[in-house]
Order: C-alpha cells, then sequence, then structure tokens
C-alpha cells in the first residue's frame, strides 16, 4: 500500500512532538479525549437539527481501554467520525489556520510557544507513542477506514470493517527510557488520575474497565480481582459547578484545554446570572494574545451551550469589538437548543446576554486596574490597543464606557497613566491636556515642540500606537478637560510680551515668508515662533487631522490624499532667521535653496518621508560646499 507524506509543516511539528519538546507529556490523553467530546457534541447537535439522524444521548460517550502486555492504549468514541477525506484533511496536515513558520536555531521555548499557539491536538499522542492507528467511521458515509502512522515517515489510509459511527484510536505505547517512564500511561490508577485532573468536566461519560483488589473471604484473608466499567470524570460542565468546589488549577486546566492555549489565563471570571434570562458564563481574559489575533484569521466569539450542549462553538454577538480578545463559555436555559444561527442573531435573550456579559467584562477589568495594577499593566500592554480602537470606532459610540481603561504613556511618571489620574495631577494653571505622537518614546522626547510644555513642568502623554491619536480625538475631552497635540500650531504657552515680539517679527517679514510658503507648497503657511528652544525649525499641524494621523492615512492601501493641514515654524532666536533675512535680501537663489533644506529637515524630524532625498542632498552639498 502506498504510504503518503505529511505535509512539511506537520512533519516538522511531528518530529518535535516524537523528540518530545514538551516536558509535560500527560497532556496528550486531555487532547485526544477534547477531540472525543468534540464530535460527540456534533454528532448530538446534528441529531437536533438533522431529522434523518437518530442519537440518543445515552449512547454518547467515550472508552479507554489498556493492554499491558501489548503496551496498546485505546481511546473511543461514539461520535461523528470521519469521513475519508476528513482523515485524510484532519491528520494528514496541520496549522490549517496559518502556516507554522519555524525558524533555524529557534530556542526550545520558542517552538513550544509557537506550538502552543496552534494547540498541539491530536499529534501529542507522538510524544507517548510510536504507533497510532486511527479507525473511524463517518455519521455522512456507510464506509470506516483506518489510518496509520509510525510518525515522520508518513501514514496509510485503508478500507476498515467498523460497524457503528465513532472513532477508535490505538495507541502503541513507546518503551520506557532513562528519562521518560512512559509505562505509566498503561496504569489504569494513573489513567484515572489524568482523567480527573484534566477532563473531568467533559459532559459525557469517560468509562474504563477498572480492576478492584477485592476482599472476599475475611477469615482467609483472600482477595479476588473483580472488573467494573467505571465512569470517570464527574461529567459536570467546570461553569455549573459550584466555585468553592473549583480550584485555580482546575479553572487553567480547563481553560488550556479548550482554548489551546499554553499559558494561564490572566484573569478568570465567573458569572452566574438568575431572572428574565438565566445563565452561567465563566470567561478568560488571555495572558498572550493569539498567534493570529491582529489578522483577518482571527475569530471572535464564546462557546455558547444551553443545558450543558454546545450549540455554537464561536458566538461572536456575545462580545464586542473591543473585548474579542475574551474567550470564554456561555449556558443558558432560556436559549433554545435548535435555534438556527439567523433566529438566534434576532433573539432577545441573547442580546440581554451579551449586555450583561459586556458591562461584566468592564466592571473585572476596572477592578484590576484599581487592585491589581501590575496585571492590568500586563493586560494593557497586551490588548489595549484593542480598547484604543474601541473608543473611536463606530464614532466613537462606545467612547464613554472605555475612557477609563485607556493609559498613556506619562513623560513625568515615565510609565503608563490613565486619564483620570493625568487630570487629577495637573498644574493649577494647566487647563487643557497635552499629547505628543510619534513611533517610539524616544522620538517623541526629542520633538522640538515638547520642550515647551515641559518647560512649564506640564505632563505630556506620549502617544506611540498609530490608534492613539485616533483615540484621542474621538474622546475630545475628558473632565471637561480638551486634549492639546503640542504639534498643532497654537499652543498659546508664550507670555503676552513673546507674543507680540513674535507678532511683528512676522508682520516685519510677511514678504520672505510668504515667498518661503510659495516655494515649499505644501505647507499652508511659514512663520516665525519662539516657542523652540534649541532647534531651528519644526512643522506643526492645525486643523483635525495631525501628522501622526496623516501618517496612518498615507500607510493605507487606498490612499484617500488626506493630509495634514502643516506649518513650518522657524525659530526666531536661531541664527538661521538672520541668515535667511540676509539671503532673502542678497541672493533668491540661495534663499529658495535653504527653505528647501529646512522644510526637509522640519519633515524629517516629524517622520515625514522626503519626496526628493536626492535633489535635496544635493542642494545640502551646494550649500555646505560653499
Ligand atoms: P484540533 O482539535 O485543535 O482541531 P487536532 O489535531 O486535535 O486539532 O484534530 C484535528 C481534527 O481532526 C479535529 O479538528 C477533528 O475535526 C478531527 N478529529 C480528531 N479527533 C477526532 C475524533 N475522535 N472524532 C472525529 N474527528 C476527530
Amino acid at each position: 500500500m502506498e504510504k503518503k507524506e505529511f505535509k512539511s509543516e506537520s512533519k516538522r511539528l511531528l518530529d518535535l512532538m516524537i523528540n518530545s519538546i514538551y516536558t509535560n507529556k500527560d497532556i496528550f490523553l486531555r487532547e485526544l479525549i477534547s477531540n472525543a467530546s468534540d464530535a460527540l457534541d456534533k454528532l448530538y447537535y446534528r441529531s437536533l437539527t438533522d431529522k434523518k439522524v437518530k442519537v440518543k444521548k445515552e449512547q454518547l460517550e467515550i472508552n479507554i481501554a489498556l493492554d499491558k502486555d501489548k503496551r496498546l492504549i485505546t481511546i473511543s468514541d461514539t461520535g461523528c467520525g470521519m469521513t475519508k477525506e476528513e482523515l485524510e484533511e484532519n491528520l494528514g496536515t496541520i496549522a490549517k489556520s496559518g502556516s507554522l513558520a519555524f525558524k533555524e536555531n529557534m530556542t526550545k521555548k520558542e517552538k513550544i510557544d509557537i506550538i502552543g499557539q496552534f494547540g498541539v491536538g491530536f499529534y501529542s499522542a507522538f510524544m507517548v507513542s510510536d504507533k497510532i492507528k486511527v479507525t473511524t467511521k463517518s455519521i455522512d458515509s456507510p464506509d470506516s477506514y483506518t489510518w496509520e502512522s509510525e510518525g515522520v515517515d508518513g501514514y496509510t489510509i485503508k478500507k476498515a470493517k467498523k460497524e457503528d459511527v465513532g472513532t477508535e484510536i490505538v495507541l502503541t505505547i513507546k518503551q520506557d527510557t532513562e528519562e521518560e517512564e512512559y509505562s505509566k500511561y498503561l496504569d489504569e490508577y494513573e489513567i484515572k488520575s489524568l482523567v480527573k485532573k484534566y477532563s473531568d468536566y467533559i459532559s459525557f461519560p469517560i468509562k474504563m474497565e477498572v480492576t478492584h483488589h477485592e476482599l472476599v473471604d475475611e477469615k482467609k484473608n483472600k482477595y479476588e480481582d473483580k472488573k467494573e466499567i467505571e465512569t470517570l470524570n464527574s461529567m459536570i460542565p467546570i461553569w455549573k459547578k459550584n466555585k468553592k468546589d473549583v480550584t485555580d488549577e482546575d479553572y487553567n486546566n480547563f481553560y488550556m484545554d479548550k482554548f489551546n492555549d499554553y499559558d494561564k489565563p490572566l484573569k478568570v471570571i465567573s458569572s452566574a446570572v438568575e431572572g428574565m434570562c438565566s445563565y452561567k458564563a465563566l470567561l478568560f481574559i488571555p495572558s498572550h494574545a493569539p498567534y493570529d489575533f491582529y489578522t483577518q484569521d482571527y475569530e471572535k466569539g464564546l462557546s455558547l451551550y444551553t443545558n450543558g450542549v454546545m450549540i455554537m462553538e464561536k458566538c461572536a454577538d456575545l462580545l464586542p469589538d473591543y473585548f474579542s480578545f475574551v474567550k470564554g463559555v456561555v449556558d443558558s436555559e432560556d436559549l433554545s437548543l435548535n435555534i438556527s444561527r439567523e433566529i438566534l442573531q434576532e433573539s432577545h435573550n441573547l442580546k440581554l446576554i451579551a449586555k450583561n456579559i459586556e458591562s461584566k467584562i468592564r466592571k473585572e477589568l476596572e477592578t484590576m486596574l484599581k487592585d491589581d495594577r501590575e496585571s492590568y499593566i500586563s493586560f494593557f500592554k497586551t490588548f489595549g490597543m484593542q480598547l484604543k480602537y474601541g473608543v473611536y470606532n463606530n464614532y466613537g459610540q462606545d467612547k464613554d464606557k472605555l475612557k477609563d481603561l485607556i493609559m498613556f504613556y506619562s513623560a513625568k511618571e515615565e510609565k503608563l497613566i490613565t486619564l483620570s489620574e493625568y487630570v487629577k495631577d495637573m498644574k493649577k494653571d494647566q487647563d487643557v491636556i497635552y499629547y505628543a505622537a510619534g513611533s517610539s518614546i524616544e522620538k517623541i522626547k526629542d520633538l522640538p515642540q515638547v520642550e515647551q510644555v515641559k518647560d512649564k513642568d506640564y505632563d505630556i502623554l506620549y502617544l506611540t500606537d498609530y490608534v492613539d491619536s485616533f483615540a484621542v480625538t474621538a474622546i475630545s475631552e475628558y473632565e471637561g478637560k480638551k486634549f492639546v497635540n503640542v504639534e498643532s500650531g497654537d499652543l498659546d504657552l508664550e507670555s503676552d510680551e513673546e507674543k507680540e515680539e513674535v507678532k511683528k517679527a512676522n508682520e516685519g517679514n510677511s514678504d520672505l515668508l510668504k515667498e518661503m510658503a510659495d516655494e515649499i507648497k505644501e505647507v499652508s503657511e511659514v512663520r516665525f515662533s519662539n516657542k523652540l528652544k534649541s532647534h531651528p525649525v519644526c512643522l506643526t499641524s492645525k486643523g483635525d487631522i495631525s501628522i501622526e494621523m496623516q501618517k496612518v492615512f498615507d500607510a493605507m492601501p487606498n490612499d484617500m490624499g488626506i493630509k495634514a493641514q502643516t506649518i513650518l515654524e522657524i525659530n526666531e532666536k536661531h541664527p538661521i532667521s538672520e541668515k535667511l533675512k540676509k539671503l532673502y535680501k542678497d541672493d533668491k537663489e540661495e534663499f529658495k535653496k535653504y527653505t528647501k533644506i529646512l522644510y526637509s529637515e522640519a519633515k524629517m524630524i516629524a517622520g515625514l518621508p522626503i519626496d526628493d532625498p536626492t535633489e535635496i542632498s544635493r542642494l545640502i552639498c551646494e550649500v555646505i560646499s560653499k
């Protein structure tokens, strides 16, 4: 029979699995049980929506059998099974959701991280087995098939003779080595405790034949081995259990198993609501962003159950976009079991639940910010972008809900602070919130415009994410204090005398300034200013579009030509001012060159690209070689 090759990426993952980069090999069992449980869920759900499929809940179960002598562990389920195509597709390839970018020389930790992102899944069985045999019959096909593999070499698929719908997985357990005792997986007691530890909440019975060493004759002290089928799990979904009976570890294990994460969650939120629409929710905030979180592939949503039966794996309507990072389960008796997706969307109860969940998450985050700042900062660094996006998305309709959850870097405190903290610490004579935007803290620090505000001892919020300027613009004011970009033209920080002085300089040189503006074309104005301390020039903006926002628009694939209205400001006290005045009188050609060079400098400082670097470089050389 022809042996098929694994897809190349699967091969590399397999290789890592076989060479066991995971220290916790135990998890293979929870992965296989979890797959079995999903298959049972699928079949049961089918039976509710498809009259042709008849299933009794009692038939749905998972079985584990051990054969010490042959070193076999068999995990079977009466779930939906797989067709030949599905077998090929599901077990012949992994990473359907993206490509596994394994790089050379990656550390073990990095590899684990990457694999963790995809969920270790079925292949984890190769950590403990030399050979895997999967025999399956799909609810959608009369035929059954066996898939078999001994690892990286490939796999075979052949016809089988399985009577009942479902899947049976037989693992041939590896021989013990010096480092690892694989034989423990053939031990009843070990398997029992692993099921209890990782899979207790699974809502279908996980059965195994266990041997009881029973005292049959007390006088003779005679024992006999009795075999008995036992259900190993309590079957109570973790979210239905009494909170006091569930440990943090239970929650963490459930989360890691159900949502394929290699790390425990940052925060567990459990909530039970009784009333018009009753439900239980168990929500998690991950401690790191899923690998695809910032891509289009990422699907938000919570798993929706009614009476312990899953009706939708990812119900997007339960989460607003700004909380799309939340994972979890919602179980409500007040939703109809065989409700279609379209009807569900319209369901009043679902909307009610979604609203409650949104406010629950928000309150939990507010509490975290208040009581556990360290965790909140860690959360905010990971998902804060999503909240800031939520502030300005949908025309800012949610900004009031979110404005107290967002943070910005404070120039004074040199750490993230909230808007309320900024306003609380404002100087007596300060009546606006200053911010400056740029691609990094370091770059913003060096902006010429920052100097003047700092001199007044006012704090400045440094905005480094591209969404920040938009968020701040959407909020527009906090507790009556307007946001003001230090880059904007009129900061109004000068004394009356200083203003008068600058006014004179501008009026006295209006021809010169106009000629500069005409020469540059892109700017709406050129003017002398005394806001600059050491720098000769800077670029400021006026109106709604800041220079930072323009950069975002410029980077969009469909450039809509949205530009900031910019002003070139020249430091009146800098020697360059005198030079310009002199050239304007004596040498117009040279004056034009200086104008172009100064404008390019201002653009460079603002982080804007220079349209014609070769031309500018030529001009600079001409000027300096004089
Ligand atoms: P994941 O469960 O994360 O999707 P796996 O590698 O564990 O990844 O499994 C791949 C796919 O194989 C599953 O999504 C499922 O479609 C299928 N599968 C695995 N085990 C079973 C099973 N016992 N019954 C039916 N389908 C299964």
